[in-house]
């Protein structure tokens, strides 16, 4: 049997020495036995996996509200397919693999549904009353308001993979596993919000010859490619571009921690963490171009806009309506306001719903003929 002791020792032989090992933990708020056979990091994945946060996170739009097709990427499978990429990253690189996988799987557990629309309404709403930020509630989620546990609120998650979710926070010195959860969620949405656009008629691939990104998997394609139909091609291409930039990621990453000769974890407190891990100039500046042309092409286009918008609009709606008279909410909601006060347990319930969910209570509440 492998015990939670082996694989601590494997991780001291296997692990670089700036990777965070599972045994330094700093620990958890509330103290609890380890367990025999994970360690802490995967309990903590474990953990984010069975909670309900996660599993909402299905019915939560990323660019495409879910209704719209059954094939576009929702936030579980953005989720999933950035934790890949994370992992991949930070193994390549020798760190830790399990904080790497519990902070990606986490990070989006604070969006509200419809996407960005949804973070920007609630925002509003909570502009007076204390504000609204996903990678906050994200925190606020994993540290008070998942109930799991009877000891304690929340899920009790370790220092490390917490701080990894500080996104927020004005001086956010990431560890080097953070880090590189944060480029492979750029990385990820860049390449699968590229095949959406595509997918949905909103892209053509004509106009991707601008990106310069583009240009260079296309000359692969028309080289060693050529045979292949236009969907495939569409997939092969965007494979290369994720491991265009997963690959210079690495290389570049590794070049950094040897040019700033780093030693342990936290050992870059003199150039930031954001010096060390990163991409070449010559591919930072092809992905900003990409990112440039995602958002002028994709989330600005006419029909993104009127699907995020829509969004934006039954989240005002509930909001005021639940404000205007307190009484409408479920009884697990208006225990709540007792503690949080009336807005704030408001904002936690409207952020905590799925697309699906906003929209059924909106029909429940504003359609005449809709049992409540
Ligand atoms: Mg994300």
């Amino acid at each position: 049997m492998i015990t939670r002791v082996t694989l601590e020792r494997r991780e001291q032989e296997w692990l670089a020495p700036y990777a965070i090992k599972s045994a330094e933990t700093k620990g958890r708020f509330y103290s609890e036995k380890e367990h025999d056979f994970r360690t802490a990091f995967q309990r903590d994945r474990d953990r984010i996996i069975h909670s309900t946060a996660f599993r909402r996170l299905e019915y939560k739009t990323q660019v495409f509200v879910n209704h719209e097709g059954d094939h576009y990427r929702t936030r579980l499978t953005h989720t999933l397919e950035m934790s890949q990429i994370a992992r991949t990253i930070g193994r390549a690189l020798r760190l830790n693999e399990d904080l790497i996988e519990a902070i990606a799987l986490a990070h989006d557990l604070g969006h509200g549904p419809f996407g960005h629309a949804g973070q920007d309404a609630l925002s509003e709403l909570m502009r007076q009353h204390g504000g609204f930020e996903h990678n906050r509630q994200c925190l606020r989620i994993v540290e008070k308001l998942e109930e799991s546990y009877s000891g304690f609120p929340g899920l009790n998650l370790t220092f490390e993979v917490r701080e990894g979710l500080k996104k927020h926070a004005r001086k956010w010195i990431p560890s080097l596993e953070a880090s590189v959860v944060d480029f492979a969620d750029s990385i990820a949405y860049n390449g699968h919000d590229l095949d959406d656009g595509l997918r949905a008629g909103l892209l053509e691939v004509a106009v991707l010859d601008k990106i310069k990104l583009w240009q260079e998997v296309n000359r692969y394609i028309k080289e060693k490619a050529l045979s292949a139909n236009s969907a495939i091609k569409i997939k092969i291409a965007i494979r290369l571009l994720i491991n265009r930039m997963v690959s210079d990621l690495v290389s570049e990453t590794a070049k950094k921690i040897k040019k700033f000769r780093i030693q342990k974890p936290r050992d870059f407190s003199q150039v930031g963490s954001e010096m060390v891990v990163g991409f070449s100039k010559d591919v930072e500046k092809k992905v900003l171009d990409l990112k440039a042309f995602l958002m002028e092409h994709l989330y600005h286009h006419y029909r993104v806009v009127r699907m995020t918008e829509k969004g934006k609009r039954f989240i005002q709606e509930l909001f005021r309506l639940y404000v205007v008279r307190p009484q409408q909410l479920p009884p697990q909601v208006l225990k709540r306001v007792k503690e949080d006060g009336l807005h704030r347990a408001v904002c936690d319930y409207i952020a905590g719903m799925t697309d699906r969910f906003a929209l059924d209570e909106y029909n429940r509440l504003f359609s005449p003929y809709e049992r409540v």
